[in-house]
């Protein structure tokens, strides 16, 4: 159920029975020189769409570009500031709920936008807007754990596993190596505790995290699928929940 292929006279049907929308948010960025630079938001859309197909969630338009300055030095990559992202969000947000809709999920596909979102989603709710932050690969970690052989996050055995099952044409495995080789064991830099890398290219020459070597269809398969179905059952419990519950308590007495 995807708004954008709607009519207005479809969407007053749909918006009518809708209890929950899902608003896939990702970014156009560096994903080492194997993936493309859409990966973060195809994937958001890809598991809206899926969770969708589970519980005719109606699914808003994808947000392409988020919060990615980090990694701006990798042809390509785009960003806007966090604030932006928050605002846009909101506005979209508030349109909804002139449609009577005021229950949604951010589906987030990039760890940059994640403050931003919950931001946002803070500021709704004291507008009884209310908007939650989806962030796939922590709500499914233990899916991960168990699929995922080797470490690596960004652009690694994870999202190359992803890529692979939602648009393997998008894949470059002839560049895996190149990736793996000049990549980074985890996300960061640390001295004595201290972050001090703060872009990707202060600790990644591929801008890979680890290595995309092990990654198949059939991993990105069952993450995918587990992905959409914990986003399924949190609908169905946002869904189930009256305003009381969601809405910010009153002061003590
Ligand atoms: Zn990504």
């Amino acid at each position: 159920m995807e708004l954008s292929r709607m009519s207005w006279a479809q969407a007053r049907e749909a918006l009518g029975k809708a209890q929950v929308a899902l608003f896939p948010v990702g970014s156009t960025e560096q994903h080492g020189p194997h993936l493309p630079l859409g990966t973060d938001w195809l994937t958001a859309q890809e598991i809206a769409r899926r969770a969708s197909a589970r519980g005719g969630w109606l699914v808003l338009p994808t947000v392409p570009v988020g919060v990615s300055e980090h990694h701006r030095q990798f042809w390509g990559t785009l960003w806007v500031p966090p604030e932006v992202l928050r605002d846009y969000v909101m506005g979209v947000a508030r349109a909804l709920a002139s449609h009577g809709l005021r229950k949604l999920v951010f589906v987030n596909g990039h760890g940059g936008n994640t403050a931003a979102l919950e931001e946002a989603a803070r500021r709704l709710r004291q507008e009884r807007i209310y908007a939650f932050v989806y962030v796939w690969w922590r709500a499914v970690s233990e899916v991960i754990a168990q699929v995922i052989e080797g470490s690596g996050s960004h652009a690694g055995e994870l999202e190359t596993a992803v890529m692979l099952a939602i648009a393997p044409e998008l894949v470059r495995p002839e560049r895996y190596r190149e990736a793996a080789e000049r990549s980074a064991p985890e996300w960061g830099k640390r001295v004595e505790g201290v972050e001090v890398g703060f872009d990707t290219l202060d600790f990644s020459q591929s801008g890979c995290i680890g290595d995309p070597g092990r990654a198949t269809v059939e991993k990105g398969e069952r993450v995918l699928a587990a992905a959409a179905e914990r986003l399924d059952a949190f609908c169905r419990w946002l869904a189930a929940q009256p305003e009381e519950a969601l809405a910010p308590k009153p002061h003590l007495p």
